[in-house]
């Protein structure tokens, strides 16, 4: 089978500037067809499909149990709920449901999110809070209004794929230090912003997905937070704290934000896509007054303003509704489905395969044997009715080939169970 992700070579910059001039022989005829690659901006050229994406489109083929995609259950959500709240916002604020808004977002909408922010220890104020299109928005922005190309942006190694591509687009570079259980390892980012520095290509900042990390599940905990926070001050680098999934916690209480101990260095990046609906596209970043007033300039360039409508139908959800209440009931879903996963993980996974147990989140990271690769077992994985992603597509540099992610958000207890069961036949039967 020919998978998407056997995609075609990367399209490379053209030798020749576009040139308007006809082809010699061509004046007063059709040329051909325009050869759109040589018309391309390099930040353009730097865009590739991921691994993760083009995977997604196979998973969805009927049969294949998918533990691939990270989406989440919004059957959760009463669809009556939303159809009411929707009606309310359109029949009570119609005129500015309907109408452009500011390029910072609902003053009603950044007033509430403060309160979301308050569960995990920041003190925010509504004018440090800029509303985005999802959190992939504030990735995109982040990097237009941080990045020249060439600057060099330094991650967790695995990381989430969407803000590798993100930051390459932007022309960075990305260097990734290694991670334990407990998250990235503070010593090793401090060499690294040590080496980054005397090569003379210091780290602008420190992405980081801290709390149920995509893809590892992993969560750094409180004293190795202070220690990263120490790090990054001494070394002059900013932080990029994106979470996501902070408030899906299945075992502890919510972790206290890297933002809520120096919201001066720390911007942070909030979304509604796993605590309410992606399908909204309501996501925050809450930023120093210097770096919102740049960001604000730049959401404007690329959008004018938000969807009103989607704002005051998440402003209202949070006002009217017991959301916290409603957190506690996804939180038991996603709790029954990581452990249908890790029960059916100790169940059926041959000797030598391990996995991570995550606190919240999405997420379980995966270790093969020593010469397994995970690349190589995904046909025979689809072929056995089971999409995974494999560990590389976390990576910007082919490492992670021992290791796989996969989800337990979307698929039922029961599909999970047997996903889990189908992966582990295909493995054992590779060893
Ligand atoms: N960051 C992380 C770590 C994610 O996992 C995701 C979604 N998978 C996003 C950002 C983007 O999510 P959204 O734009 O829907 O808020």
């Amino acid at each position: 089978m020919r998978l998407p992700m056997e995609l075609e070579p990367a399209p490379t910059a053209p030798a020749d500037p576009p040139t308007r001039a006809a082809e010699p022989g061509t004046r007063g005829r059709c040329p051909g067809p325009v050869a759109w690659e040589r018309y391309f901006s390099r930040s353009a050229h730097a865009m590739v499909p991921s691994e993760v994406r083009s995977l997604f489109s196979v998973a969805a083929l009927p049969g294949i149990v998918s533990l691939a995609g990270g989406m989440p259950d919004v059957s959760a959500l009463p669809p009556e709920t939303m159809a009411g709240i929707l009606a309310d916002v359109v029949r009570e604020h119609g005129p500015t449901a309907l109408q452009y808004g500011s390029a910072q977002g609902d003053p009603g909408l950044r007033d509430s999110i403060c309160s979301v922010m308050a569960a995990e220890g920041i003190s925010a104020r509504p004018e440090d809070v800029m509303v985005t299109v999802g959190s992939q928005q504030a990735l995109d922005l982040l990097a237009r209004v941080l990045l020249d190309p060439g600057d060099t942006v330094v991650t967790e190694g695995p990381t989430y794929v969407t803000a590798l591509g993100t930051f390459k687009a932007a022309g960075a570079r990305v260097v990734q230090v290694a991670m334990d259980r407990a998250g990235v390892i503070p010593d090793e980012l401090a060499a690294a912003f040590h080496r980054l520095t005397a090569e003379g290509r210091p780290a602008k900042f420190f992405y980081t997905v801290p709390t149920f990390q995509n893809p590892t599940g992993a969560t750094v905990p409180a004293g190795r937070r202070a220690h990263i926070l120490e790090v990054c001050r001494r070394a002059g680098v900013l932080v990029v704290e994106d979470n996501p999934y902070g408030l899906l916690h299945y075992d502890a209480a919510p972790t206290r934000a890297l933002c809520a101990d120096d919201p001066d260095r720390v911007v942070y990046l909030g979304s509604f896509s796993k605590t309410l609906a992606p399908g909204l596209r309501v996501g925050w970043v809450h930023a120093p007054a210097a770096l919102t007033a740049k960001l604000v300039l730049a959401a404007e360039s690329a959008m004018l303003s938000h969807s009103a409508l989607a704002q005051l139908t998440v402003d209202r959800y949070l006002r009217t509704e017991p959301w916290q209440e409603r957190l506690g009931g996804f939180r038991a879903g996603y709790r029954t489905r990581r452990d249908a996963m890790l029960r059916a993980l100790s169940l059926s996974m041959p000797a030598g395969v391990s996995w991570t147990v995550p606190d919240g989140g999405f997420f379980v990271w995966v270790t093969l044997p020593e010469g397994l690769d995970s690349r190589e077992l995904l046909p025979h994985a689809l072929a056995a009715g089971v999409a995974f992603v494999p560990g590389t597509g976390f990576y910007t540099d082919g490492r992670g080939t021992r290791h796989l992610r996969l989800s337990f958000s979307y698929p039922s207890a029961e599909l999970i169970d047997e996903g889990v069961r189908r992966l582990a036949a295909v493995i054992a039967a590779q060893l």
